[in-house]
């Protein structure tokens, strides 16, 4: 065999390449195999047939515009790859805080079925009257004043470039006074050493929606993460209202609404028996229904002990993440 392949600049012999160490595999449909490299996050799908193919390096069987593709995107890799890469993606160790929760309120207006977080009798009472904005329980903006000034001098101390700061609950809107308060502060803020702005975020469950408060997100370039489960079958099955009725509606319409407002929004979906079936289905709403390009999964770890091994990373980045619309997850097409 003696296959030469285009790699940007010089050609090289094929026959010095093997797949890299940090590659992970995983059967996601029968015949299909997911590829996952983590440097760079790259994913590729390959005939499971190949895979025998691939560690026996007979890449002759192999169709050349997969192979400059696993090529390309270091799947294949020369022998001295890893170990130069893993160098290459090392950073050094970040000294000090660069991370800040505020924790607003420790109770919630909504009540899924994971969550250890409980709504109190002060909590019910604003959630049957939206215009009440204080939950019991609740951070005082003296408070989150000096939580701020400890995050500054630690910045400045370490001479971070870069912070961010989340604002969280339970339910931070629960507490829409020391929200106010604090965010423009926070966005003021500034230390010894700083190269970029404060990443700002928030991260609700939707269910209420203050023009107010998005206003002063608006000012103050807060990123919203919305928490929502999947399609309306998978949300309102996990994540129910205080009364036991669905928050889907809401929720969405949350979304649209800070959108329209100018506001960045991502969303916070978390993995369960509810919605671990439909992940592609889910992605895939989620970018096309909903306009959504970020978003994170919450793995619970009660997931883990029933498989009694880590959720497969592998798995998950393949459904998920492909840029190409030919190669998601089509739970119809690849049900399993
Ligand atoms: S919205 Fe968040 S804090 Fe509230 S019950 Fe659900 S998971 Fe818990």
């Amino acid at each position: 065999m003696n296959v030469l392949v285009e790699k940007r600049a010089p050609a090289m012999d094929v026959r010095t390449l093997g797949l890299s160490g940090y590659v992970h595999r995983h059967k996601v449909a029968d015949g299909v195999l997911a590829l996952y490299h983590p440097f760079g996050h790259e994913v590729s799908f390959i005939p499971e047939a190949l895979e025998e193919v691939l560690d026996q390096r007979r890449y002759e069987m192999i169709p050349p515009e997969l192979l400059n593709d696993l090529i390309q995107r270091r799947f294949l890799v020369p022998e001295d790859f890893d170990r130069s890469a893993l160098d290459h993606v090392s950073a050094p160790p970040i000294k000090g805080f660069f991370s800040l929760w505020l924790l607003m309120v420790q109770t919630c207006n909504m009540a899924c079925r994971y969550c250890v977080v409980e709504a109190d009798e002060q909590t019910r009472k604003v959630a049957q009257d939206p215009e009440k904005t204080n939950a019991s329980t609740k951070m005082t903006p003296e408070t989150a004043d000096r939580a701020v000034e400890v995050f500054r001098q630690s910045l400045e101390r370490h001479r971070q470039p870069f912070a961010k700061t989340t604002i969280y609950g339970g339910e931070p809107l629960l507490n829409r006074l020391t929200v106010a308060h604090v965010v423009p502060r926070l966005r003021q803020m500034r230390w010894e050493g700083q190269t970029q702005p404060l990443e700002i975020l928030c991260f609700t469950n939707g269910l209420i929606y203050d023009p107010k408060i998005t206003e002063i997100f608006v000012q103050n370039d807060v990123t919203v993460g919305l928490s929502l489960d999947g399609l309306q079958q998978h949300n309102d099955a996990s994540r129910p209202l205080l009364n036991g009725g669905g928050s889907f509606d809401k929720i969405v319409s949350s979304l649209k609404r800070y959108r329209d407002a100018g506001v960045r929004v991502g969303l916070s979906c978390t993995i369960g028996k509810h919605n671990k079936d439909d992940l592609g289905e889910i992605a895939a709403f989620f970018a096309d229904e909903l306009g959504i390009n970020t978003f994170q999964l919450q793995t619970r770890m009660h997931l883990v002990r029933e498989t009694r091994r880590p959720a497969s990373l592998a798995r998950l980045v393949s459904l998920l993440v492909s840029p190409d619309p030919s190669m998601r997850w089509d739970s119809e097409r690849h049900a399993q």
